[in-house]
């Protein structure tokens, strides 16, 4: 929990306001909602399980993940694409990450930023200035910055230097 604590402290957010954060992160999108949105969309042919059984769904599968074991934002994945096919044995629990990996859209790699973010943090620490992004990309092993450069200029204006 060490490096939660310092996250708070560099963003200087309180632990209740993290917390409201962990725990949106962390629930499963009601049932009623997945119903909703199923039943109004045609890929789903307009149709979808009673909440109950979404329900069981998530409670059997332990809220997780069943390729990565993750618990963060759960959702339920057609096996066999057929996004209609409601069948139980056609629904399985993944996680947003492996669901989107799973799909032709491109795969968006969503450790990014958190790699970008101990990167920076770390690197901070062990060089006592502020890291080049040149610096970041090499500690993170990451191919880009990209989208994360944001997080860096914030960053650095959370850890106490002038703004970028
Ligand atoms: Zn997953």
């Amino acid at each position: 929990m060490k490096s939660i604590e310092e996250f708070l402290k560099i963003l200087n957010i309180s632990e209740d306001e993290a917390l409201d954060a962990l725990v949106s992160a962390f629930s499963p999108t009601p049932p009623p909602t997945v119903r909703q949105n199923w039943n109004r969309l045609s890929t789903f042919g307009n149709s979808s399980p009673s909440s109950e059984e979404i329900w069981d769904l998530l409670c059997e599968g332990d809220f997780k993940c069943t390729k990565c074991g993750s618990h963060r934002r759960i959702t339920i994945d057609h096996i066999n694409s057929d996004a209609s096919d409601h069948s139980k044995e056609n629904l399985v629990l993944l996680c947003y990450s492996c669901n989107r990996g799973r799909s032709k859209r491109a795969t968006v790699d969503f450790n990014h930023a958190l790699k970008i973010y101990k990167a920076t943090v770390s690197l901070e620490k062990s060089l006592g200035r502020f890291p080049e992004l040149k610096e970041i990309k090499e500690s993170a092993e990451v191919g880009q910055i990209g989208s994360a450069t944001y997080l860096v200029k914030f960053l650095k204006v959370k850890l106490g230097y002038k703004n970028a």
